[in-house]
């Protein structure tokens, strides 16, 4: 007697049997239990995703394999996980097995039974909660404290930066707990290299016990730990970068997305995720509570949580508000300098200088932005015009000074600068542009005679991703600016987002307005989210919030994006962008995604495209139920990506959009079963990979 069993193991990317293979078992297997089983020749990890009445139609009985042995000591994954999986997999236009097995800790797949079993004896089997009281709530924070308790949500929390947001993640944390002390609940976080003081406030308020981390910077074996500790329902509290939202948390409740507009919730390769869109997925699911919070919603969650307006309904998220800054902390003033009045070239106007100095001297700190490393975007050659390109990409290799390198930010290309002119010999070669290793140079320039209130000269550092390549780096950086140790800080958006540096009281954005005019239609909202979450690094101590500052140099001063900054208007702006995109049907007003093709040359890329749209138009005219579809999605012509070559390889983008997401994802699932046709036509021989992207973060 044998049962019949679909199992999701890994298989290639796009694979059509959908990542469920078919094996038999001896003995009696449930739906999410974890197995290993046979591939080819190799024995691999695998899901239980269903279980079979009678053998598979399809494949004579004599080719189903057995199941080798099931991984003991593992609770099978829910319901929820596997369905949340299932959504994913579906939704962005992947393999199911390769979904799952992915969102499992690597090691699980290596170890044998034997060293799993060691691995589980280890895990420690109560971990305890001891949680120690948090300040008493400002009113706006026990508003919506009550609001969360009253409603199912999903919930928008637009709170200011140091409206005291990770107060209200940890007491309705400590709610939930006082509810129901085996709850579990998922904090998600962008970056949790950036953020490692929240890491230590979880742990300090509900000890180390109750919390696990999930980020890329684990080892395989801590990351076991963890997610063994989350499956086994130990873990109170799961705090971790997008990947956490594949946590298997057997008793989630609560799903709390911290800086909810952060682009780094989308995933940029394999199923090209939105963790932010699968929290609030994932926690109808459960029957979970969702809390996503930001101080610039991400225009897509201000849209959803839109009131209800005469006639028209609402979003379907509740917005949640607190204007206010704890205490009686304020936020800077937003002060714009016209550099069309100051001298030409000038990089750091007189009166931004002026502050610096009088901020220095009066023993603050300061930050100043410029979002570009390296020294100079580009060498150039008078002479003859040669610039230093990369020979690979289509972009210029950037001057890194520090050891007289060009590097390609893209496909890492490095080379020693040429002495002269490659092309004419010219010896006068000079860098065009700036970037954060020449504005730190020139600002210990200009502030050299400069004297702390103790007489000692000033201190400048530096932070971007040149600084903090080796490990710890970025911590020890960081800890000196919460030290004291800098007193002007100069860096990337690294530097933005999230710290609470106490002393910071002025914040300047060297030269942003490159973004105001970008190709690519979500550049405002980037830039203006940046500069408000550097506006809150500054004035974060109330007793000196009152003085504090954010300059901002540009060329355009009157722009609508530096007015609503001004008065720290996120609202007046969301309103003007999401106008401007309903005028030009932008999501979130519609739904787009992308088709890309990379191949060895741009035409054979477009080609595989227009040749898919061919045969997908064809496929879908050719049924009255179809042929609407149609109508519904506009389907553009192939272009060459912004970035259109790296590392040698040719990338083009084809368009879809339509103001339905159900009528979207019907035809991309033509797409997909058309693409595997036209792919292996002779022709597209040269095309070295394709793609889709949902719900793409930049086009
Ligand atoms: P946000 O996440 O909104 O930027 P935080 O939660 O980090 O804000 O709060 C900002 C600062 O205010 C932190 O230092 C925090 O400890 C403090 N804080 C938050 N809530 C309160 C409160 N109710 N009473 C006193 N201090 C608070
Ligand atoms: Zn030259
Ligand atoms: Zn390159």
């Amino acid at each position: 007697m044998s049962i019949w069993l679909d199992i999701a193991v890994q298989t290639p990317a796009h694979s059509q049997v959908g990542g469920l293979l078919s094996y038999r078992s001896p003995q009696a297997l449930q739906a999410g239990q974890l197995v290993r089983v046979p591939l080819g020749q190799r024995e691999v990890l695998g899901v239980v995703w269903a279980v079979r009445d009678a053998a598979p139609p399809d494949i004579p009985a004599s080719a189903v394999r057995d199941v080798l042995g099931v991984l003991e000591g593992l609770p099978a994954l829910d319901e929820a996980w596997r369905q949340l999986v299932q959504f994913s997999a579906q939704y962005y236009q992947r393999s199911l097995g390769e979904v799952a097995l992915s969102a499992l800790p690597p090691q699980l797949r290596d170890l044998s039974s034997v060293q799993l079993a060691r691995r589980l004896k280890k895990q420690q089997p109560e971990r305890t909660v001891h949680t120690t009281c948090g300040p008493e709530l400002s009113a706006e924070q026990s508003a919506v404290l009550t609001q969360l308790a009253a409603n199912t949500g999903p919930f928008l929390l637009f709170g200011s930066t140091g409206s005291g947001k990770t107060e209200v993640y940890l007491q309705a944390v400590e709610r939930m707990l006082a509810r129901d002390p085996q709850a579990q609940a998922l904090l998600m976080v962008p970056e949790i290299n950036l953020t490692p003081q929240l890491e230590q406030r979880v742990q300090a308020r509900f000890g180390s016990d109750a919390v696990v981390s999930m980020h890329s910077g684990l080892t395989p074996a801590q990351r076991l730990k963890g997610w063994l500790a989350a499956h086994a329902g130990q873990a109170r509290i799961v705090l971790g970068t997008r990947m956490a939202v594949f946590a298997s948390m057997p008793n989630l409740q609560l799903i709390v997305v911290d800086e909810e507009h952060d682009p780094s919730y989308k995933q940029q390769e394999g199923a090209r995720y939105s963790a932010r869109d699968l929290a609030v997925y994932r926690a109808r699911l459960h029957r979970a509570k969702v809390l996503l919070a930001s101080a610039t919603p991400s225009l897509e969650s201000w849209h959803h949580s839109r009131p209800a307006v005469a006639g028209e309904p609402g979003g379907r998220y509740q917005r949640l508000l607190m204007p206010s800054r704890i205490g009686t902390g304020v936020l800077p003033k937003v002060r714009r300098v016209d550099m069309n009045k100051q001298p030409r070239r000038t990089v750091l106007s007189a009166p931004l200088l002026a502050a610096l100095q009088a901020r220095v001297e009066r023993g603050e700190q300061c930050m100043l932005l410029l979002n570009r490393r390296g020294y100079a975007p580009v060498l150039h050659c008078a002479d003859c015009g040669w610039k230093s390109a990369c020979q690979h990409c289509s972009a210029f290799r950037v001057f890194h000074k520090i050891d007289r390198t060009l590097r390609c930010h893209h496909c890492g290309l490095t080379e020693r600068v040429p002495r002269a002119c490659p092309d004419c010999g010219n010896a006068d070669i000079a860098p065009i542009g700036r970037g954060t290793e020449q504005l730190e140079e020139h600002l210990c320039e200009l502030l050299a005679h400069v004297l702390r209130p103790d007489g000692t000269p000033v201190r400048i550092a530096r932070i971007d991703a040149d600084t903090t390549r080796p490990k710890g780096a970025l911590e020890s950086q960081l800890a000196q600016v919460h030290a004291g140790e800098v007193d002007i800080l100069v860096g990337t958006q690294m530097i933005a987002k999230g710290h609470d540096f106490r002393r910071i009281t002025l914040v300047a954005a060297v030269n942003p307005d490159t973004a105001l005019f970008s190709s690519d239609f979500r550049a405002p909202e980037r830039l203006f989210a940046l500069l408000m979450q550097a506006a809150g690094r500054a004035g974060r101590d109330a007793s000196q919030s009152a003085s504090s500052e954010m300059w901002v140099q540009t060329f355009h001063p009157t722009h609508a994006l530096f007015e609503a900054l001004k008065q720290h208007d996120y609202p007046a702006f969301a309103a003007s962008e999401l106008a401007e995109r309903s005028a030009a049907e932008l999501p979130p007003i519609s739904h787009q995604a992308l088709l890309r093709a990379d191949a060895r040359s741009q035409e054979a890329a477009q080609a595989l495209l227009n040749a898919a749209r061919q045969a997908l138009e064809a496929q879908l005219a050719a049924n009255p139920d179809t042929a609407e579809l149609m109508l519904q999605v506009s389907i553009y012509p192939a272009v060459p990506m912004g970035m259109q070559r790296v590392a040698d390889v040719e990338r083009a983008q084809m368009l879809l959009e339509s103001s339905s997401r159900m009528a979207l994802q019907k035809v991309l699932w033509h797409l997909h079963g058309v693409l595997h046709q036209v792919r292996n036509r002779p022709e597209h021989k040269g095309v070295i990979r394709w793609l889709v992207d949902v719900d793409p973060q930049a086009i």
